[in-house]
């Protein structure tokens, strides 16, 4: 042993390692939004751009230099009305996603390879490359026709969260501003959640009202993924998960994929400067309802700006890891993972991209918790349901 380490106390050691057990242990984020930055021509996820001059918070480059080995990509489809033109517009733009998807790591097979069962991920891994996977959020597009499904696990999805922020034709969602429409699961989302578990898709309770939460635990014959939630006794949010659902995801054998969105992570103080410049821009966008391509191209562009202009207030790691201790004290080590939400609002003061991800691997192991139990949390406890979800589907055919 050389004199160097001899001299170093636990504490000053304790970066190194975390460096260590991050780069060792096999990574997988459960949902980000980065695909949605795929519509823009001039984003090329092959670079590294910059996360604070509107580079989005993940690319190719900086999934590697961040450790992040794997990566659910999200095809996301916001919430529109129920009719069969909205339907069919909302079925056109997830096929677009899983296009730009495919396009993305097609254009750069040295960095990027599609995965689609858990073995694969170390293999790409083992390779020198990221391994992305793809989930769907929102199951909107699906309108009234179910072999919708089977079109989206044939184009490598394999997961479905239920619902987004609105009720929709499969569920209620726990932040639709009318409250509960079906009072849980429709009877067609009861089919989709017996067709998931059919085809060996997860279902992703991410979302979705509490009633529509148990009674999704009570149809789904597998395991299931919340791919992007927190725990509601620590911020209480509608969106996260309470500790009776915890316990029942527990006693469901399902995973809690934690979300560093700050506002489901830590109820910030007020920041008024930056509220009134956002109420103001929503207000003078109608909005954000029925807008042209062109003015969605300004909003965004104000949006950005406004945002460096009044900073957000960010929760830490350290707030984010309070969720792992209250969640690992209520239901064990086996229960827990990380979906950042990257792009679609997930960042913290000191995880703003993928390239701090290490932070939260070192804030686990400053409180104590074991290579193996980091492990787990990066992504053994995802896979774990992920193979039980195939073996039921496998089942489910013989
Ligand atoms: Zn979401």
């Amino acid at each position: 042993m050389s004199l160097m380490t001899t001299c170093q106390s636990a504490e000053e050691r304790l970066p190194g390692k975390a460096a260590k057990i991050h780069h060792e242990v096999l990574t997988l984020d459960s949902h980000v939004d980065t695909p949605l930055l795929l519509f823009n021509e001039s984003y090329d996820i092959g670079k590294r751009n910059d996360p604070r001059r509107r580079g989005g918070k993940l690319d190719f480059p900086r999934m590697a230099d961040g450790g992040l080995d794997a990566a659910f990509f999200a095809v996301f489809v916001g919430q529109g009305p129920g009719t069969p033109e909205g339907y069919g517009t909302a079925l056109n733009r997830a096929l677009t996603l899983f296009e730009m998807i495919h396009r993305a790591i097609n254009d750069h097979p040295d960095q990027a390879e599609l995965a689609l069962s858990p073995d694969d991920a170390p293999r790409i891994r083992a390779a020198g490359k990221r391994a992305i996977y793809i989930g769907v959020e929102n199951g909107y597009p699906l309108g009234d026709d179910i072999s919708h499904l089977k079109t989206f696990y044939d184009l490598g999805g394999r997961y479905l969260g239920l619902s987004h922020t609105r009720n929709n034709q499969l569920c209620d969602s726990s932040t639709d501003r009318e409250g509960e429409k079906h009072g849980g699961l429709s009877e067609f989302g009861r089919e989709v959640v017996r067709e998931l578990n059919r085809l060996g898709m997860m279902v992703d309770v991410t979302h979705i009202s509490d009633n529509a939460f148990y009674d999704v635990l009570e149809v789904s014959l597998a395991p299931v993924i919340a791919s992007h939630s927190n725990a509601r006794a620590i911020c209480d949010h509608p969106r996260n998960l309470d500790d009776d659902m915890l316990r029942a995801l527990a006693e469901n054998g399902g995973v809690v994929q934690l979300c560093i969105l700050s506002a489901y992570v830590k109820d910030m103080e007020p920041n008024h400067e930056r509220d009134s410049a956002f109420a103001e821009l929503r207000q003078r966008y109608n909005n954000f309802q029925d807008l042209s391509d062109e003015e969605m191209e300004l909003v965004r562009l104000e949006w950005n700006e406004t945002d460096e202009l009044y900073p957000a207030r960010l929760a830490t790691v350290a707030d984010l890891v309070d969720h792992v201790d209250h969640i690992v004290q209520l239901i064990g080590i086996d229960h827990v993972g990380i979906g950042t939400d990257f792009d679609g609002g997930g960042a913290l003061a000191d995880c703003f991209d993928v390239t701090e991800l290490g932070n939260i691997t070192f804030e686990l192991l400053r409180r104590g918790y074991s290579r193996k139990e980091i492990e787990k949390i990066w992504s053994g406890n995802f896979f774990r349901v992920f193979r039980e979800v195939e073996a039921m589907a496998a089942r489910l055919s013989e």
